[in-house]
This record gives structure tokens, C-alpha cells and sequence, in this order.
């Protein structure tokens, strides 16, 4: 058995900065599990511009975004393992692993999960028609052109305009096929506004709201696909139907987080998010085990992640090295009026008042509303929105006063106010 203080398992952009983090605190005896045989994450297949100006003031491609993280860890000594693939956590913080040299037994002080997220598959909206080839996730498409350099195909559907298959459908022109029109289930779009202008509109790609994929047609391969506008319940109006010939049928249907190793430790997971429900020092409900980045809830930006990674790392870092009793009352974050979900969603009771900032997603579109925060009834946060979309992750920085009300309320709430 390997002793570690410090495991991450995941060498994705919140791995790294988690490790980064925890280095620069003092932790030395650390290291990172990466399944890949390079680190980086997923950033290594975004060979797009639109990375780090948050953090940089550049824009950056996926690549460049990581290599700025990779070369500080190289230049710390912190220690990684690639092709590495974590298969256990348990909530005693004991760590099986999958290496070159076998198997690993590790056991840790305190763990980070930061295993990212995959996307949804086919099978997991249900779409009618043949099981035929042609039919790839955006992300599997993303990876075939920019790293494997094989075209996925000529003539192309995209379902779901979230910021993969906005993204896709810009590469695929790139790279001479025709994008025919990416079809979105709901009224809005689950991606950013710019990837839209830059990725759909620059190119005169249609982009066709309320409507859905009812049938994939082909024998060995996509001929066709059907599609349908779809009422106010989202149910398929038939008479709708048209038929767009294609040869592939590219979905970007979702992210879903990485949570099996949080499942089998016992961590308590958000029904929403599907991460772990966290409190405000990103720690799940298993002491010691801390959740960051895309496998806690999907983020907008990476910065966002690098932000919440190197949070993750200074507080494991405390968690190792304090006598702290670990059994802290909490406050649960209750949302409403179109706020889904709040990270963190628990406030520890009466710890320090250090400026916080809470994460969200709203349901819907929503123009000229208010975004609030309450504590037993006093509004102590409200802040203008001209419009927020579930697209885009809305923060609220409180400073220490509003913090150290949030920390003695025995109700919180977060929600929408309407202006209109
Ligand atoms: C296609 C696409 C396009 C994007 N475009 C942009 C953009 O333009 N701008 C922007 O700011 N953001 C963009 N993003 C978002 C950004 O890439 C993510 O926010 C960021 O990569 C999330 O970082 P992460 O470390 O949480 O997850 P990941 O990058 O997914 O890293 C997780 C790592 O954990 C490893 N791992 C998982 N499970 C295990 C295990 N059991 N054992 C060992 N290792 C494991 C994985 O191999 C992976 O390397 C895009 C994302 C995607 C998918």
C-alpha cells in the first residue's frame, strides 16, 4: 500500500491546478492519476481559440490553456502517473488503480476528484430509426478530425446546440463538409451566445429551435434523418415532419459528470448536477474526499474550473494538515423561482467570513430579472440581469459581511426576482 497525503485523480485542467494549488501551500507529498497518456484532459482535442481570458487576457486554444498548467506542474517536481486509470475510491480514502505496472493500492489523506464529465449517448435520449454508422457524439467527432485526422463525414446533422456541437459545426466546415442545420430540442440554446455568432451564424448554418431528430434512416450507413418541431411538453408534432438527407448525424446531447468513483465511495450526489453535493470548502459529504471542475457540475469556461481547482487544492491542503472536528453543521442552499442548483449547496455554520462565491445555472431564458440571495428573510445579495440563460453559469461574489450572514442564517435561499 502507497501512502500518499494528497491523490487527484484526473490531470485535466482542474487536476493540474488543484495540484498547482496544493504544491503552492506547502503539500509535497501528492500525486496526480491520469487514465491518458498525456495530461491535459479534454482540452487536447479543443484545438479552437476562446481559452483563458479570464485567466490569461489571451485567447488561448485547448492545447496552450493546458501546457500553461503542465509546465507548472513539471516545473514543482509534483508527481503524475499517465495511463493510470483510478477503478476504485473507497470512503476511507483507499485508492485502486490500473497501471502499466498493475494494479495499485493507495491510501490518502484526502482525495480530488476531478475526473471531468462524458457526453450523453444516443441511447440515452432514445431517438426512433436505424442503428446504422454515421451517428457519432460531437465530442468522438472532435477527436477523430483534430487528433485522429479522420473525417467523420460529408453531409452533416448536428442535434443539440450545446457548445460541442456549435464548436463541431464550425470544424466540420473547416474541414470542407456541410453542415445542414444544427436542431435543438428546447427554445433556446445550452451554449454560449459567442459560440453561436462565431460558430453558427458566421457560417449561415441553421440553427432551428424546438425541433428534434424523430427518425435516422440508412441501411449500412445515415441517409437521412427526419426531424420535427415539438410543442410546449416537447412532444414531436408528426405533421411537422421533414426529411434533411445526410450521411452523419453528430449529438451534443449533455454532459454528464464522471461520478462512478464518487458512487462507490459513498458520496452523497446531486440529483441536478449529478456532482457531488459539496459545501463551501468543495468538500463532498465523505470528509476528505473534495469534488472541482467538470465532474462537480458541468462548467461554461475552463477558467471557471482552473478558479474552482485551485480553491480544491488549498482547501484539501487544510483538511490534511488541520485538528479541525470534521463534524461542521451546514446550511442547505434552498433555490428557487429558476435557479436550478447553487455550488456550493451547503454553508458550514459559523466559519470564517472570507469573501465566497457561489455558482449557478438558471432553466430558462429569462429577461430583466434580479438575481438574489436571502438570508431568514433578509435580502443580503441582488444583483441586475438584462437576461440569464442556462447556457451560461451566473457567479455571485459576496463579500465577508454578506458572508458572515450567509454563515449565520439558519434559512438561505437563492432565486429570481422578475422586473417586468
Ligand atoms: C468539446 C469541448 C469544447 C470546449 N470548448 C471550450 C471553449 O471553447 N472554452 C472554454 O473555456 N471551455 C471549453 N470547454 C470546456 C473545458 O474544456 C472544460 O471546462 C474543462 O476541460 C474541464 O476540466 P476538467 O479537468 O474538469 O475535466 P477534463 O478536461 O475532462 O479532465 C478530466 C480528466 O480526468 C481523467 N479521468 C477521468 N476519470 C479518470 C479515472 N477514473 N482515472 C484516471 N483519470 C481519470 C480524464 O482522462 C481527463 O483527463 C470545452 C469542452 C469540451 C468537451
Amino acid at each position: 500500500m502507497e501512502k500518499y497525503n494528497l491523490v487527484i485523480v484526473g490531470g485535466g485542467p482542474a487536476g493540474l491546478a488543484a495540484a498547482i494549488s496544493a504544491y503552492d501551500k506547502g503539500e509535497r507529498n501528492m500525486i496526480i492519476l491520469e487514465r491518458e497518456p498525456k495530461l491535459g484532459g479534454i482540452l487536447n482535442q479543443c484545438i479552437h481559440n476562446g481559452f483563458g481570458l479570464h485567466t490569461f487576457n489571451e485567447e488561448l486554444t485547448g492545447p496552450e490553456y493546458a501546457q500553461r498548467y503542465i509546465d507548472e506542474v513539471k516545473k514543482r517536481n509534483i508527481k503524475y502517473l499517465l495511463n493510470t486509470t483510478v477503478i476504485n475510491v473507497s470512503d476511507k480514502k483507499e485508492i485502486k488503480a490500473l497501471s502499466e505496472d498493475g494494479l495499485l493500492n493507495i491510501e490518502a489523506k484526502a482525495i480530488i476528484l476531478s475526473c471531468g464529465c462524458r457526453e450523453r449517448p444516443r441511447g440515452g435520449i432514445n431517438i426512433a430509426g436505424a442503428r446504422c454508422a454515421g451517428i457519432y457524439s460531437a465530442g468522438t467527432a472532435q477527436k477523430l478530425v483534430n487528433i485522429e485526422g479522420y473525417m467523420p463525414g460529408k453531409e452533416v446533422v448536428i442535434l443539440g446546440s450545446g457548445d460541442i456541437g456549435l464548436i463541431m459545426a464550425r470544424r466540420m466546415i473547416f474541414e470542407g463538409a456541410k453542415v445542414k442545420a444544427v436542431v435543438e430540442l428546447m427554445p433556446y440554446s445550452s451554449g454560449l451566445n459567442r459560440n453561436i455568432v462565431q460558430c453558427l451564424n458566421d457560417f449561415n448554418i441553421p440553427l432551428m429551435f424546438s425541433h428534434t431528430v424523430v427518425d435516422i434512416k440508412g441501411k449500412k450507413r445515415v441517409e437521412s434523418v427526419v426531424i420535427a418541431e415539438v410543442d410546449e411538453r416537447l412532444n414531436p408534432k408528426m405533421e411537422t415532419c421533414q426529411e434533411i438527407k445526410c450521411d452523419t448525424l453528430l449529438l451534443s446531447v449533455g454532459l454528464l459528470p464522471e461520478n462512478e468513483l464518487a458512487r462507490g465511495a459513498s458520496v452523497d450526489l446531486s440529483r441536478i448536477t449529478r456532482g457531488a453535493i459539496v459545501d463551501d470548502q468543495l468538500m463532498t459529504s465523505i470528509p476528505g474526499i473534495f469534488e472541482c471542475g467538470n465532474v462537480l457540475h458541468v462548467h461554461d469556461l475552463v477558467d471557471y474550473v482552473s478558479e474552482e481547482a485551485k480553491e480544491a487544492g488549498e482547501k484539501a491542503y487544510e483538511y490534511i494538515y488541520s485538528s479541525k472536528d470534521e463534524s461542521y453543521e451546514k446550511t442547505l442552499i434552498k433555490t428557487e423561482n429558476g435557479v436550478r442548483y447553487t455550488v456550493p449547496e451547503l454553508i458550514i455554520k459559523n466559519d470564517d467570513y472570507n469573501p465566497l462565491t457561489l455558482k449557478l445555472r438558471v432553466g430558462n431564458v429569462y429577461k430583466k430579472v434580479k438575481l438574489e440571495v436571502s438570508c431568514d428573510g433578509d435580502v443580503i445579495y441582488s444583483r441586475m440581469r438584462p437576461v440569464v440563460a442556462p447556457g451560461e453559469m451566473e457567479k455571485i461574489d459576496l463579500k465577508s459581511e454578506q458572508v458572515e450572514k450567509l454563515r449565520k442564517a439558519t434559512e438561505i435561499k437563492v432565486y429570481l426576482r422578475s422586473q417586468e
